[in-house]
């Protein structure tokens, strides 16, 4: 049977687990997650793996990233089930403080990402967000000092900030995009994909496949503004109410006009029922 990782609770604890792997010049690769762990976050195990020798996995649901009116509270928690998911893949540590850990009394340090965090797109529907993810994640780089950190570009404007903040701040670790895990239908895994019911579960990979024919349409050479507005449409249209459906430029996330301005992301947000999806594609 494979061994459990081991699980720390605190800043010390996490320091004296790390202390032997940087004694024996051993790698760590940091996979930041909020736990519920699916095969999305298992993929960037299996990455974290690939490029370092041990692999540290944090969970923790990171109340500064969730405005009053969010999930916080509901959130799913499954720890258990998610200590038994990084058991069977052989990660080495988990670092799992509570908020008290991370946020003591007293707090009152924050840091407040700009450029891709500003692009008018996360940010515009939740103003608090990457300020609550960029200050977490900036901890989580000084409490475990990886070499090497691994996010989803399912969260592609806050895979584009952390990498942007990891250089503006010479971070010394290396920030690594792992593609999109999907169901087979193209439904990009998430946890809040638990909220679905089962009409909506029905619904749901009308993101996805937008995504998909409106890169088919830009690639083609047919105008980014009129294949966008149909593929807004085609969205309301599977229930949703949408929240944005753009086409941004692949690393800064500026608008863009034409196909010659820069390599192109198309991203989306939408709402279907109570539950928030987003996704994105590569043109
Ligand atoms: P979360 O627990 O939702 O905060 O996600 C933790 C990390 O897993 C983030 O870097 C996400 O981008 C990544 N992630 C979430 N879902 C997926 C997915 N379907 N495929 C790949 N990475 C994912």
């Amino acid at each position: 049977m494979a061994r459990r990782p081991v699980i720390t609770r605190s800043v010390s604890s996490l320091r004296r687990a790390l202390a032997p792997y940087r004694r024996a010049g051993k790698s760590i690769a940091l996979v930041p997650t909020m736990g519920a762990l699916h095969r999305g976050h298992l993929a960037l195990v299996r990455e974290a793996q690939r490029r370092a020798s041990r692999v540290v996995v944090s969970i923790f649901v990171n109340p500064a990233q969730f405005a009053p009116h969010e999930d916080f509270g509901s959130y799913p928690r499954r720890l258990e089930n998610d200590i038994a998911a990084l058991t069977y893949a052989k990660a080495d540590l988990v670092w799992l403080p509570s908020a008290d850990t991370m946020y003591p009394e007293g707090f009152a340090t924050k840091i407040e990402p700009e450029g891709a965090a500003k692009a008018g797109l996360e940010d515009k529907f939740r103003p608090h967000f990457f300020g609550g993810v960029a200050t977490v994640v900036t901890k989580l780089f000084t409490q475990v000092t990886p070499d090497f950190a691994l996010f989803g570009q399912k969260d592609y404007q806050q895979l584009r900030v952390v990498t942007q903040m990891a250089k503006d701040l010479d971070l010394p670790v290396k920030v690594i995009g792992v593609p999109t895990v999907r169901e087979k239908d193209g439904l990009a895994l998430s946890s809040r994909n638990v909220y679905l019911s089962e009409l909506e579960r029905g619904h749901a990979p009308a993101l996805y496949r937008t995504l998909k024919t409106c890169a088919e349409r830009i690639k083609a050479g047919e105008p980014i503004e009129m294949v966008l507005e149909e593929g807004r449409a085609q969205i309301e249209l599977a229930e949703f109410a949408l929240d944005y459906l753009e086409a941004r430029h692949a690393l800064t996330l500026a608008a863009i006009a034409t196909p010659k301005d820069g390599p192109i992301r198309l991203l989306v947000a939408a709402k279907i029922g109570k539950t928030r999806l987003i996704d994105n594609l590569a043109v």
